[in-house]
């Protein structure tokens, strides 16, 4: 497109404007009104033109001067013989025919010698007068005929008189009209005058005009000048967009080729697409059958596992001896046995045999003293070497058990040094090799609760970790100013009528994965730290119980399951040596090892009243057996660890644990039921 050839011929316009304007100043140069006394009467005719065309014929009029007096005009009477001649030959009455009227008046001697021989009557001069000259001089006698000259003389002026007159009257006349002839002239000048103004202030409003127009123009060619740059970025960019559609072209013409190749494939995928659909219908239905036949394997699963823990025995004792350490006693060979079990090596260990020597008989008959081999046995016998790993692929069963519903109590049982909090939290230094059953079941549940994620179940878990000294509960997990104060904590029910045990003051933690499990087992150990004493290492001397709500939901089957997974150090269930002298230090020392072992025995006995089903449990008898009460007992599974010292000198409660431990495995508690709600 091209702006050029349609743009207006703008400065031809203007230049148009120019040449009238000129025009319009010309005609202001104009004489006006009031200037008359600056104009010559030649400038005024020529302005007037137009005046005079409309006045033609009445212009020699103006010519007359009207100032001069009045008189005979003698010599124009022969030459304006009417007022038609006078108006097509004005230029010929000019000053000379005046004068020559004004000299035949002063001079009116002269005057007879003009007119031609005419006025001479024939046959009455006795000198006539010969035309053109002065007829001779009669003698001073002949007065008659001097008279008689005279006579004809005095006739011929007086008819020039009248004829003069005459004359006069005409030019009277004339003079009359031309004075009315001015008096309209004058009125028309005015009318002019006033035109002219009106003309003039009509010009210089169009000069105002002009000025904006031209202002307007320049704007205007400005504005142009823009509009054309951006006309010429408009093109640049359409060949632009061209190159641009035609490229677009191409790929919409192969786009359109790859269209069609897709919905030919696309048809095809549709009618893979319906025979799919069938066969996802036909599996989603095969899904949802696997998927309650799944559930009902589950259940089926939780059945024989429970029957398999029930066989098991629902309550099982482990017993795990620690390796000796760095720089304690090597112990006589044979001091331990770990005899096989009956298809041998392979078969893992439950028998522990305790050769223990009578140094009093020794010493009385000088004979090397005899031993006396005590024989224990149990579910299993975890020896010196045993990895933490091992054991804990033991109880996994029954961490899976607690996931299930039925309620779980681990404990460790032994004399301070024995390896309790070694089996339940783990070694020192972080080594994950040494982790503690505690973090490995945790880790353990986590796990398979995610696992169980898939078949609908989801599973929440909540902590709390508390121990029991002197028969007082205190918070290991008290943060911040209770932190190490033992802020008193009571357990109470947790509701008018309810079943659940709650300890006040407590903290409840969720948890939700390994890292929190490992802060809160930190603080427990920071917490425990404050309370030592020089004296008294209080951590041997309490129970710590680590206690885990679990509770799982199917929503969509409606299924809920919730039960407590306990793990329990116990404190030392060494005894005071009874040989020892009583100061007052150890009479406090007696008192806590009293409670230690009430508690202890406790326990021992809440497990036979439950094994035995005997109508009266006495689970209040210990703060330990109270707060444990929903964990024993008949729809619970119960694992006590028997840790014993490989030393020779600790033998005696070695054989003292060995014992305790072997009267609760001889206990049976009736069929476990799952907490399902
Ligand atoms: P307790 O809690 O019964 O008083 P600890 O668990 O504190 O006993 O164990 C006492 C010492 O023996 C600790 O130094 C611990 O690291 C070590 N110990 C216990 N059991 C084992 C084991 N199975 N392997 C290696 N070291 C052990
Ligand atoms: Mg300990």
């Amino acid at each position: 497109m091209n702006m050029q050839a349609q743009r207006p011929p703008l400065l031809e316009v203007k230049r148009n404007f120019e040449l009238k304007t000129t025009l319009v100043k010309a005609s202001s140069r104009l004489p006006l009104p009031g200037s008359k006394l600056k104009r010559g009467p030649d400038q005024m005719e020529d302005a007037l033109e137009p005046a005079k065309k409309r006045t033609r014929g009445l212009g020699a009029v103006t010519k007359i001067d009207t100032s001069r007096p009045r008189g005979p005009v003698l010599s124009t009477v022969s030459q304006t013989q009417g007022p038609t001649a006078a108006q097509k030959g004005p230029k010929k009455t000019g000053p000379r025919g005046c004068a020559t009227v004004a000299s035949v008046l002063k001079n009116p001697k002269a005057a007879p010698a003009a007119p031609a021989a005419p006025a001479q009557k024939p046959g009455t001069s006795a000198a006539p007068m010969v035309a053109g000259k002065r007829p001779g001089k009669r003698p001073a006698w002949d007065l008659k005929g001097q008279l008689c000259d005279l006579n004809e003389e005095l006739k011929r002026y007086r008819e020039k008189t009248q004829k003069l007159d005459q004359e006069n009257q005409g030019l009277r006349e004339q003079l009359k009209e031309a004075q009315e002839q001015a008096t309209v002239l004058e009125t028309e000048r005015n009318t002019l005058a006033r035109e002219l103004a009106s003309v003039r202030t009509q010009a210089e409003q169009s000069q105002q005009k002009l000025e904006t127009l031209c202002a307007r123009v320049l704007e205007l060619e400005e504005c142009l000048g823009t509009k054309e740059r951006l006309v010429q970025e408009l093109q640049k960019e359409k060949l632009e967009l061209q190159e641009e559609q035609k490229a677009l072209a191409t790929h919409l013409e192969e786009q359109e080729r790859r269209l069609q190749a897709s919905e030919t494939a696309l048809s095809s995928s549709e009618a893979e697409v319906v025979s799919l659909r069938q066969k996802t219908a036909a599996q989603v239905t095969l899904l949802a059958e696997q998927g309650d036949r799944l559930h009902g394997l589950e259940m089926e699963r939780r059945r024989l596992h429970n029957q398999l823990q029930e066989l098991k025995g629902n309550i099982r004792v482990f017993c795990r001896v620690r390796p000796v350490l760095a720089g304690e006693p090597t112990p006589s060979p044979g001091f331990l046995l770990f005899p096989h079990g009956p298809a041998g090596p392979s078969d893992p260990p439950t028998h522990l045999s305790v050769s223990r020597s009578d140094d009093r008989r020794a010493t009385l008959t000088g004979a090397p003293a005899p031993t006396t081999r005590h024989d224990f046995s149990f579910d299993r016998v975890f020896p010196p070497g045993s990895k933490q790993e091992e054991v804990f692929e033991e109880i996994s069963m029954l961490v899976q058990s607690a996931l299930d519903g039925y309620p779980v109590c681990i404990f460790a049982y032994g004399q301070t040094g024995s390896g309790k909090t070694f089996t339940m939290e783990g070694g020192p230094g972080g080594d994950p090799q040494l982790e503690g059953l505690i973090p490995r079941a945790l880790r353990h549940l986590f796990s398979v609760a995610q696992e169980m994620g898939g078949q609908g179940w989801t599973y929440s878990f909540v902590a709390s970790y508390v121990e029991i000294y002197n028969e007082t509960v205190r918070d290991l997990l008290a943060t911040g100013t209770r932190k190490g104060q033992g802020g008193e904590c009571e357990i109470r029910r947790a509701g008018p009528g309810s079943e659940e045990l709650t300890v006040t003051n407590a903290r409840y933690v969720p948890v939700s994965c390994e890292k929190e499990v490992e802060a809160l087992l930190h603080l427990a150990r920071q917490n425990r730290a404050v309370a030592r004493t020089a004296q008294n290492e209080r951590s041997s001397r309490s129970h710590s119980v680590f206690q885990l709500q679990i509770s799982g939901e199917h929503a969509a089957r409606g299924l809920q399951c919730g039960a407590p997974l306990n793990l329990i150090d116990l404190a030392g269930s060494e005894r005071l040596d009874p040989g020892l002298a009583l100061g007052p230090g150890e009479r406090d020392r007696l008192r806590e090892t009293q409670a230690i072992n009430s508690s202890l025995s406790t326990l021992g006995l809440v497990i036979m009243a439950l094994s035995n089903k005997e109508s009266h449990v006495p689970y209040r008898n210990s703060k330990l057996t109270y707060l444990l009460q929903n964990s024993l007992g008949g729809s619970a599974k119960m694992l006590m660890f028997v840790n014993i010292s490989p030393l020779e000198e600790n033998v005696s409660e070695s054989l003292n644990s060995l014992r305790f431990a072997s009267k609760v495995n001889q206990c049976v508690i009736g069929t476990a039921q799952a907490n399902k709600k």
